[in-house]
């Protein structure tokens, strides 16, 4: 762990400047968790609490002489181990542990995190994080297990490198020409990361070098690119071809599934599991608005955004202000005639001082080679940006003003954005108006500001929000009359979520059909991963797994993967050929699911989104904090699934 012992030094000169040169770049509290951790020496988090108001580095506010205390003796307890050559860092107890989570999070951490907070810190590798047998497996047992994956990305990546560690046979099928899912086919300009990228990473492939704490897209599509080279997974995957058509064959207990190759052709396989990673945002929504096919210029959607499009000097209107539009728009208004953009309703936008900065190579040298810093630095992106959040987004029945918020926490974050829109829109109370969002934060996702509101009091900028009435060839004309002139059109206008799956057809046992049996925009599932009737099917990223006030979706893969691997564990050690989840558990499963969503943000009234389906159930994304998931998800319950 301690790769680079060699070069310490404890006076930080010769050889060991380096670790001082990053123990003065890293951050403090981040610093200070890593030496609890390594020495056991309680009373740095004493010294340290009253100064740590919350997970993030600008929240940690430490005199200067405390923070090089923490410095100096970590520089001491890493020079005494580098001349040893051992590290032993001493088994935190759990007492200690929930103290240390509570110092890292700012606030009281609850004991439910302790086992996933120690498993992080213990399991630093693929092999520990990997499906362990209970019994040596026979050959052909895993020969006959074989896996169909459907998409390269992210989720799909992952579940071929667990089933190649746990030495199940897979192919991996996927319509693009690359891995890398939305990485890769994202390129609109600014397209990036939403989520801190140290914390956006597999937790057994951490990325030290991430030039920015949000990374843009090449450098996540690069990643993606890297981990399929390292794990040697290209030799399992088969680009540009498109799955059509899987149905499960009841007399082999096998799916037959039918594909496309990117020249037409047809192909057919047969697998025991098939695997769905095919991601839910990546089918774009065209607005259905009057007269578009009437537009004289280039109209297209951010997803298929046109690399050889050159809105240098051009009137370019952009319909849509969700995540996609957010980055769009400051990327491009500097160069372009005009920007015309169509607002229908506004987000909530946080600023975060992080969010346009570059990781200094003191701080990569850290998180490379400072054991358990990473390990920390990540559970407190993980309390900033996920679970530390949940709290302010239940609805406190007796809150008195439940139309702009729904509990004292979230009425605080609403005045927190709120603040920062009147300071960055101080002159202009006609922009004011129209981008303050009038439902509860957190209704729809929470953007972080891109410099959103600079870009919208650039002379050049023009934010609309009288509805649009339709599209005509020279522009687009306002329900007023008033015809904004555009040479191109963006569409903004995000993905048809409710769809789920679409337009692959899945049919399981007794001819049952996914799409009828779900409905047209009803998706459910065991855990967002099985559904009864449906075999040896396991879906990633499916139903109520997605995050919608931050989070990190790689976290929900991995524990969905987990899971999977351990229904594949049963189902290879017992010699039965299928499994699938009881209709009961199913049932008992969205019950929970529907009612943990009928006191959380994402039902409130006030506002639409696209989380939800026509009839107002949350179908797209987890109510769950992400422990509760990983917590779920863990282990196996032999009495939830039927085996046959
Ligand atoms: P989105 O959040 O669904 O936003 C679509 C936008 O288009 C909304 O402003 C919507 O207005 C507007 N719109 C849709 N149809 C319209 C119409 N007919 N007329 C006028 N306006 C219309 O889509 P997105 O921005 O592509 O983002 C989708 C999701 O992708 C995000 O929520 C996020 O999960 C993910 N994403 C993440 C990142 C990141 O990490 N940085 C970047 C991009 C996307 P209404 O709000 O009124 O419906």
């Amino acid at each position: 762990m301690l790769n680079s012992g060699e070069e310490m030094t404890e006076d930080g000169s010769g050889p060991g400047s380096s670790m001082r040169q990053a123990l003065q770049a890293a951050d403090p509290a981040t610093l200070l968790l890593a030496l609890v951790q390594i020495s056991g020496e309680r009373h740095w988090l004493e010294a340290a609490k009253p100064f740590i108001r919350g997970p993030m580095s600008y929240q940690e506010t430490m005199p200067e002489p405390l923070r090089a205390q923490i410095r100096d003796r970590l520089a001491q307890v890493l020079g005494e181990a580098a001349r040893s050559g051992k590290l032993a860092p001493r088994q935190a107890d759990d007492a200690l542990l929930r103290e240390m989570m509570a110092v890292a999070a700012g606030e009281v951490v609850p004991d439910q995190y302790i086992a996933m907070m120690r498993e992080d810190l213990t399991e630093d590798s693929l092999a520990s994080r990997s499906l362990q047998w209970r019994a040596p497996p026979k050959p052909e047992a895993l020969a006959d297990t074989h896996v169909v994956i459907i998409g390269a990305g992210m989720s799909g990546l992952y579940a071929g490198i667990q089933l190649q560690q746990a030495g199940i046979p897979f192919v991996i099928l996927e319509k693009n020409a690359a891995v890398g899912g939305t990485w890769y086919e994202n390129v609109y300009p600014g397209c990036g990361v939403d989520t801190p990228n140290h914390f956006y990473s597999y937790a057994f492939e951490p990325n030290h070098d991430w030039s920015h704490f949000f990374a843009k897209r090449d450098e996540l599509w690069n990643y993606f690119e890297r981990v399929a080279d390292k794990y040697d997974l290209r030799k399992h995957i088969r680009l540009g071809t498109e799955v059509i058509d899987a149905r499960y064959d009841e007399a082999s207990d096998r799916w037959r599934i039918a594909a496309q190759a990117a020249d037409g052709t047809r192909q057919e396989l047969s697998a025991r599991v098939l695997v769905s990673a095919v991601g839910v945002l990546n089918r774009p929504k065209l607005p259905d608005i009057d007269g578009l096919p009437s537009f004289a210029g280039p109209a297209f959607h951010t997803a298929r955004w046109d690399r050889d499009f050159d809105w240098r000097g051009k009137r370019v209107a952009m319909i849509g202000t969700g995540a996609s539009g957010h980055q769009v728009g400051p990327s491009i208004a500097s160069d372009v005639n005009r920007l015309t953009i169509f607002q229908r309703s506004p987000h909530w936008v946080v600023p975060n001082p992080n969010y346009h900065e570059g990781v200094s190579d003191g701080k990569k040298w850290a998180l490379a080679n400072i054991p358990f810093y990473l390990r920390w630095y990540r559970f407190q992106l993980f309390w900033g940006f996920a679970d530390g959040l949940h709290e302010a987004l239940k609805v406190d029945p007796d809150w008195p003003q439940p139309k702009r918020s729904l509990n004292a926490l979230n009425e605080k974050h609403r005045l927190f954005m709120e603040r920062h829109m009147r300071s960055e829109l101080a002159d202009r109370p006609d922009l004011l108006e129209k981008v303050i969002p009038d439902y509860p934060a957190y209704g729809k996702r929470i953007l972080i500001d891109n410099h959103w509101f600079r870009m919208l009091t650039r002379p050049n900028v023009d934010l609309v929000t009288d509805p649009i009435d339709r599209i005509v060839p020279e522009g687009i004309r306002t329900a007023d009359g008033k015809v904004w002139p555009a040479d191109a059109l963006v569409f903004a206008t995000g993905f048809q979520v409710s769809k789920m799956l679409h337009p692959m057809s899945i049919t399981g046992r007794d001819g049952r059909n996914l799409r009828e049996f779900w409905g047209a925009d009803d998706a459910k599932a065991y855990l967002g991963l099985t559904v009864p009737g449906f075999p040896n099917f396991f879906m990633l990223t499916g139903p109520n797994t997605g995050l919608a006030h931050g989070g990190n979706q790689i976290f929900m893969t991995e524990c969905a993967v987990r899971h999977m691997m351990l229904c594949l564990r049963e189902l290879v050690e017992s010699g039965r050929r299928s499994i699938e989840c009881r209709p009961e558990v199913y049932e008992n499963y969205n019950r929970e699911v529907d009612a943990m969503h009928a006191r959380m943000v994402w039902t409130h009234k006030g506002m639409t989104n696209w989380y939800r389906n026509r009839n107002g159930r949350v179908f797209a994304i987890t109510p769950w904090r992400l422990v509760e998931y990983w917590k779920m998800t863990s282990s196996f319950n032999p009495a939830e699934y039927q085996l046959r």
